[in-house]
């Protein structure tokens, strides 16, 4: 009996000493390019990154960080410099995911039906700053889909506080409350949302919005395709801070997950009926 018990107990030290290896293993290969562990949910899967627009915030270069990223964790990449992509149902159809990096700029037509069918279908949908949050102004459609629009910074670059206000959704799960130097964005925003932070404003420049709490991450649906949104990363520093990137690339991960998931309501009205 009593070799029989150090005989399991050798198998149970074998076990712990295999699976800390095997974690090593893991952590090694999981850790991105910013220091943050993560688990890959990408592989294979085939991802859509669209970048443009407006230049102050860096879209190539952004574009580029992400795709690199995306690589890493054995994503199949298309990179496109325009939205006329979104008008090419041979590819559209066989998307899981699209990343999007054009503040303002314009999209034709056949171009915005293209991208809204898309994900109505069920592609996720994954962006921060104006990358999706300011994109072709006058087409209320993509807001629709997207849950807000970017409608000022008041006082340009500020120090703010992001309140995580759900610890234990995936793409916030273990951040705590940080701090940043960068654009504070003032929204409007879809009330039915569901939020995972949030900032408040303290404009000395705008002194009736002070204590107005403004979302900063949502998460929501457009038909059957996942939608994510975080407004931090005016420039790639920004977009790189410690944990705004941890959120983005949380984002992109959940979002990837659209066409092969169970889809649970995530409607969440903030006023009562
Ligand atoms: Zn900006």
């Amino acid at each position: 009996m009593r070799f029989q018990a150090n005989d399991g107990c050798i198998h149970y030290r074998m076990r712990r000493i295999m699976r800390t290896i095997i974690s090593a293993f893991l952590m090694l290969f999981c850790i991105d390019t910013y220091g943050q562990t993560v688990m890959s949910t990408l592989e294979g899967k085939k991802v859509l990154l669209v970048y443009g627009g407006w230049e102050g915030h860096q879209p190539k270069i952004k574009s580029e960080v992400i795709s690199q990223w995306l690589i890493k964790q054995k994503a199949e990449v298309i990179v496109s410099n325009s939205t006329e992509i979104y008008a090419d149902s041979d590819i559209m159809d066989r998307i899981d995911l699209i990343i999007q990096i054009i503040t303002m700029s314009d999209i034709r037509e056949k171009e915005i039906k293209g991208l809204l069918d898309t994900i109505k279908s069920g592609t996720g949908f994954a962006g921060c700053h104006g990358g999706i949050g300011d994109s072709f102004r006058n087409n209320t459609q993509y807001q629709y889909m997207v849950g807000g629009q970017f409608v000022s910074h008041p006082g340009g670059q500020l120090h703010y506080k992001v309140h995580v206000i759900d610890g234990h959704h995936p793409i916030t799960k273990d951040i705590e409350d940080f701090s940043v130097h960068t654009e504070q964005y003032y929204m409007h925003v879809d009330p039915n949302n569901t939020v995972l932070a949030t900032t408040v404003f303290q404009s000395e420049a705008h002194q009736w919005i002070q204590g107005a709490v403004m979302p900063v991450v949502w998460i929501k649906h457009f038909g059957k395709g996942r939608v994510f949104y975080s407004s931090l990363g005016h420039a790639l520093k920004d977009m790189t801070h410690p944990e705004s990137w941890t959120i983005l690339i949380n984002g992109i991960q959940w979002a990837a997950q659209s066409k092969f998931v169970e889809h649970h309501n995530l409607l969440n009205p903030i006023y009562e009926y």
